[in-house]
Formats: structure tokens, sequence, C-alpha cells
């Protein structure tokens, strides 16, 4: 059987790797000339197993006024043609029953991914600085302390465990919190999160099944379109020629429904960009993933440096406010941990990436409703934790399906 799969960013090469496993000889397609070049380039690298709380919820709703006012430093908002159907949406997902429900479903595919990508850790020869780094949620108000009580439960009923803690008890696993110079009212700790290189990962992984023989990537060959004829798929179109296959998964994350959306399947998919700078550590770096939930950022200690990301705009795909953006991100990193990194070291990489969020936060995984047309896409905030089941998922629908 010969699958095609289209973008090679993590959720693409892992999906290779398990149709390759299944047998399948698999083509892999991205208009760049490498891999993990989208938003899988210098994410913020946390496998956030136990952190899947949904972003729709009834809290993020009381914060809409001040979003849309450019109030909150975290968010940029730009209503658009684009925008406001999703929203609407993203609005329906805002209850305590439908957050509870998506932070589940997304938290049932994050405990599968950690048990396969501990599988395959076994089986890679190659270094991608993956650590058991255990995370550490800050929280800011009793508030956000309650909702972290309710989740902690939520999730403990699924079998994940996770403490909510006093800041004495966070400063205990964190000693680099005492001189972090943010108040936090307490924090949630997940032991078993860990962090690891996600571009390191797909390049590796690139590497290895191209040895195989059995997957081949066609770098740099953007995809125009999706030919069906009826309610099949007939071949995928590119810049210069046709491929034919037996089946299709499209990887394409933020930009999947430019591609979907012409042959009648719309994955209602946002591009929400975020941002990351990688600087050498500081004085006090921590090594415990911390991510500061009012201020949208989290620190990750990734192959011996620092690595600040964070923020959401909703701003489509523009990018012109990339360095202004980047700017404010190490504006609040620095007043929050001055000694975490070294801020004004000259080699810093800095970075902006579109991460594919649908309103609900889940992804779409499997079949589309056409014929021989799979999805894996729509991965949002999670999308380098949820690589591993995801792939796995649609490599086993994939196979099992088509003949
Ligand atoms: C700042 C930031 C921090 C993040 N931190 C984390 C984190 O800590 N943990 C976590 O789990 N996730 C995190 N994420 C989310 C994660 O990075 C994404 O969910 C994940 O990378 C999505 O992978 P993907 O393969 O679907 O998309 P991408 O990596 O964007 O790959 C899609 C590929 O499709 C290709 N493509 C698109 N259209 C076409 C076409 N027409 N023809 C051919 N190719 C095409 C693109 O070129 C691209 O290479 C973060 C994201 C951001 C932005």
């Amino acid at each position: 059987m010969h699958v095609v799969v289209i973008g090679a960013g993590v959720i693409g090469v892992t999906t290779a790797y398990y149709l390759s496993q299944q047998g399948c000889e698999v083509t892999v397609v991205d208009r760049l000339n490498g891999v993990a070049d989208g938003a899988t380039y210098a994410n913020a690298g946390q496998l956030s197993y136990s952190f899947t709380d949904a972003l729709a919820k009834p809290e993020f709703v009381a914060k809409i006024p001040a979003l849309l006012a450019g109030r909150d430093n975290g968010y940029r908002v730009r209503l658009g043609p684009a925008l406001i159907p999703w929203g609407i949406r993203f609005l329906s997902q805002c209850t305590n029953r439908r957050a509870a429900k998506n932070t589940v479903a997304v938290l049932r595919t994050a405990m599968r991914s950690e048990l396969l990508m501990r599988k395959l850790r076994e089986k890679l020869p190659f270094d991608f600085s993956h650590r058991e780094a255990g995370k550490l949620v800050l929280l800011n108000s009793a508030a956000e302390i309650d909702a972290a009580r309710v989740n902690a439960a939520l999730k403990s009923g699924q079998g994940c465990e996770t403490e909510v803690l006093e800041p004495e008890a966070a400063l205990e696993i964190e000693p680099a919190l005492s001189v972090m110079t943010g108040n936090f009212a307490g924090a949630v700790y997940s032991s078993n999160d860990s962090v690891a290189d996600s571009y390191a990962f797909t390049v590796g992984l690139k590497e290895l099944l191209e040895k195989t023989g059995r997957v081949t990537f066609r770098l740099g060959a953007r995809v125009k379109r999706l030919r069906k004829q009826g309610h099949k798929l007939r071949s995928v179109e590119l810049e210069g020629g046709e491929l034919a296959a037996d089946a299709v998964v499209v990887c394409t994350g933020a930009w999947s429904g430019q591609l979907l959306r012409p042959v009648g399947v719309d994955p209602h998919i946002y591009p929400v960009r975020g941002y990351s700078v990688t600087l050498p550590p500081g004085a006090a770096a921590p090594d415990v993933s911390i991510t500061v939930l009012h201020k949208k950022i989290v620190f990750s200690r990734i192959n011996g440096n620092l690595r600040i990301a964070g923020f959401a705009d909703f701003n489509g795909f523009r990018t012109d406010d990339d360095s202004k953006r980047i700017a404010a991100l190490m504006e609040v990193a620095r007043d929050w941990a001055p000694l975490a990194a070294d801020y004004d070291a000259e080699n810093r990489d800095q970075w902006g990436g579109f991460r594919p969020m649908t309103p609900d936060g889940r992804p779409c995984v499997g079949p589309s409703g056409i014929d021989g047309l799979y999805l894996n896409t729509g991965h949002g905030m999670l999308g380098w934790t949820l690589a591993c089941a995801s792939g796995y998922d649609v490599a086993m629908s994939v196979t099992h399906s088509v003949h």
C-alpha cells in the first residue's frame, strides 16, 4: 500500500513512522526544503502528558474584553473574517461541561502518547535531548487554585496524578523559583511530564526512515490541490506533477484548511501564533519546566539552553509583529525570572510559529469522510505531546480501512 503524507512537521513524520511500521510504502511531501520547519521548529519542547487543560472554558470568556482591548500582553486578537466563525465555535465550547470533556479527551490521547513515546525511545538510535524534567504550572490566584483542584480530581479519575502545591512545596521541587521575582499563590506539579527537542526528533526520525528504504521524502514540493473523483480521493497535485496513492494523510498543521476546504472538508483550524527565544542558561535556570499561566509563558531547559516560549496571537497568518512580540516575551521573562537566562547573549535563537488550533482543542485524527483521505492535524498547543498517539491512531485507521 502506498500512502502519501502531506506535511513534514512532527505530526507528518511520526505518522510516516507508524505507517511504515504497518508495512506501508510512504511518500512524505512538504513545500519547505527541510523537515520540522513549521510549528515544530522551536516550540517549548514540553511533553505535557498531564497538562491538557482546554483553552476554551468559562474563565476564558471573562477575559475576552481585556483581550479585545489589547490589555493582556499574552494575547493579541484582531477580529477578521476567518476568526469570527472560528471564535463562535470556540465560544460554544466555553462551558464547564465541555471544557472537562475536551480536557479528558486530550488527556487520554496524551497518556497513550506517553506510553508510545517510551517504547519508541527504546528503539531510536539518535539523541533528541529527552529529559523527564517534571512540570510546575504556577498559579496566580485563589480562583486559579480552585480550578486546578477541580482539574486535578478530573485527571485523577483518568489515572493521571498531579499535585496542587503550596508555594513552599513548589520551591522544594525547583529551588530556582526562590530567585524568580514574580509571586505565585500555588502550583500544579506533574512529575511525569518531560521535555525534548521536537526538531531533533523529527530530523532524526526522517533520517532513520530514509534508511529503511520504505519512506521517501519529497521536500520543496508544494501540494497545490487534492483531486477527488466522486467520493474517492484520486491523487495529489504537486507544483511539479501528480502523485497517485492508495491513501493520503493531511498533516499540514495550521495550513490544513487551505487544502481541505476545496474538497469539502473543513477541520476548523485557526493559526494561533506563538514565539520562542532560546538563550544560554543564567545563574539560576530552572531544571523543572515552568509555566506561568497568567503570563502565558513557559521556561524549558532544553539541550542545555533555556527556551522561553509563549503568547497566543489570533491575527491570521500575519508575521509583521514578530520582532515586537518577541521583545515583549523577553521582557516578561526577564521581569519574572531575571537569573534564569543570559538575556543579553548574542547567540540567541528567536522564532515564531503557527499553532493549528481547533475550537475544542482536540486534534482531527482519522478518516475525513472522503474515501482514501485521512486527517492528522489540529494539534494546537500540544502537537509534540500528542504526536506518537495521533501518528499511531491514523496509521491504524489507514491500514485497517484501505484494501
Ligand atoms: C510557541 C509555541 C510553543 C509550543 N510549545 C509546545 C509544547 O511545549 N508542547 C507541545 O506539545 N506542543 C507545543 N507547541 C505546539 C506544536 O509545536 C504544534 O502543535 C506542532 O508542531 C504541530 O505539528 P504539525 O506537524 O501539525 O505542524 P507543522 O510543524 O507546522 O508542519 C506542517 C507542515 O505542513 C507543510 N505544508 C503546509 N501546507 C503545505 C502544502 N500545501 N504542501 C506541502 N506542505 C505543506 C508546512 O510546510 C509544514 O512543514 C507549541 C507551538 C508554538 C507555536
